[in-house]
């Protein structure tokens, strides 16, 4: 089970703030959970978790909800994160289309609107300007923050994109751009931090996806749109590398003097794999149009066998629990297509990894076919100061 903190060890934190840290993720993982069951779940004292969420309580951060009927005897009374405690902006900046959104405090997408991606970045934040308009027609002051996924690479701060090849943008300080807008416009000071939309998405599966045990510390979440990023969690923890670049498997080099990539290179994965491939345009996939044209069953496989190719290094090189695929189009409506692509990498993988024990790797589909999980994961993204902190261990 994967838990929000910071890195710092336990020996310096307050057991206090770590047993906290483990209660409101606890809640954002079960959404409606007793008292006791806290207690059970997470091994912690009755008198402790009684305390704590009574703090809670008077905080607004969670709330009583009802009681769970168990048979006879005493039923406990359920507890769940606040929705209106506050509210967050999450953006999707997508290659084609982009989307805005209204997030509550319990992680639920209230609303949310699309617009296409525009090519100047001061375009794009007139867009969100409108967008925050829209969807927070009166209470603009209960907006806590503003996450944003990027695809390509933001810096160690948050708040500059370093490049989004797909997107040509380079070197650009959207978030503070994009706070002084708002602040000019609305009279507000609202945080704004950006990150990796793969980053964002593990985050989202590792925290509240159904493909998630109890045991799962290291997952991958690849992330197949117009090009391909991955988000790692390694050890229940988002790994984010040096320069905050970790992750970066779109452009693992897999074939010499291959197909040129925008990033530079020559061979890349993505240009394989993505969707914007030559085996996906032989599909009939249109991200525009959200359309994939063909189910060619030798096509399908040979989609299959590109995207297994990279998952075959991946597995071979981080050994994870699980690998979760998802993108623009793995969605409700495409689900029988991607089922049978999953089915035919996992034959793939079980045949080429390096044991067959490796093999064994769990490969799903995301949890969120309707919502993407990069979206979601801006909305915790904005939300992350208040559910993080230090915790001893994953549990
Ligand atoms: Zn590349």
């Amino acid at each position: 089970m994967v838990f929000i903190r910071t890195g710092e060890t336990g020996k310096v934190a307050q057991q206090r703030e770590i047993n906290r840290t483990i209660i409101l993720n606890g809640f954002l993982r079960y959404k409606n959970i007793s008292r006791t069951d806290l207690a059970k779940r997470f091994n912690l004292s009755k008198s402790t978790v009684t305390r704590l969420v009574s703090n809670l309580i008077s905080e607004k951060m969670i709330k009583e909800v009802g009681s769970i009927s168990k048979g006879l005897g005493r039923k406990p009374i359920t507890l769940s994160l606040n929705p209106d405690y506050k509210k967050a902006v999450a953006i999707k900046i997508g290659v084609t289309i982009s989307t805005i959104a209204r997030i509550n405090f319990a992680m639920k997408i209230e609303d949310y609107l699309n617009f296409s991606t525009p090519e100047d970045p001061q375009e794009f934040i007139n867009n969100v300007v409108e967008g925050i308009e829209k969807l927070f027609p009166e209470s603009k002051e209960k907006i806590h923050a503003i996450g944003i996924g990027v695809p390509g690479i933001v810096d160690n701060t948050f708040q500059n994109i370093v490049i989004a090849p797909n997107l040509r943008w380079k070197d650009i300080p959207l978030a503070s751009l994009l706070g002084e807008k708002i602040k000019e416009h609305f009279n507000i000071n609202v945080p704004v931090k950006m990150d990796n939309e793969a980053n964002l998405a593990v985050v989202a599966e590792g925290m509240l996806g159904k493909k998630i045990g109890y045991n799962d510390l290291n997952i991958v979440y690849v992330f197949i749109g117009e090009g391909i990023g991955t988000g790692l969690i390694i050890d229940g923890k988002l790994h984010r590398g040096n320069k905050n670049t970790a992750g970066e498997f779109g452009h693992m080099v897999i074939s010499k003097n291959g197909i040129p990539c925008k990033c530079g290179n020559e061979g890349c994965w993505e240009r394989y794999a993505s969707l914007s491939s030559p085996v996906s345009k032989n599909l009939g996939i249109n991200l525009r149009e959200e359309k994939i044209g063909t189910k060619d069953e030798n096509l399908l496989k040979n989609l299959a066998y590109e995207i297994s190719v990279g998952v075959i290094n991946i597995v071979n090189g981080l050994n994870p629990d699980v690998i979760i695929l998802g993108g623009p189009l793995i969605t409700s409506k495409f689900i029988s297509f991607w089922e049978e692509v999953k089915d035919e990498i996992v034959k793939n993988v079980k045949k080429y990894s390096i044991t067959p024990a490796a093999g064994e790797v769990r490969i799903e589909l995301t949890s969120f076919l309707d919502c993407p999980a990069e979206l979601v994961g801006a909305g915790i993204w904005a939300f992350w100061d208040i559910f993080e902190g230090p915790v001893l261990s994953t549990i």
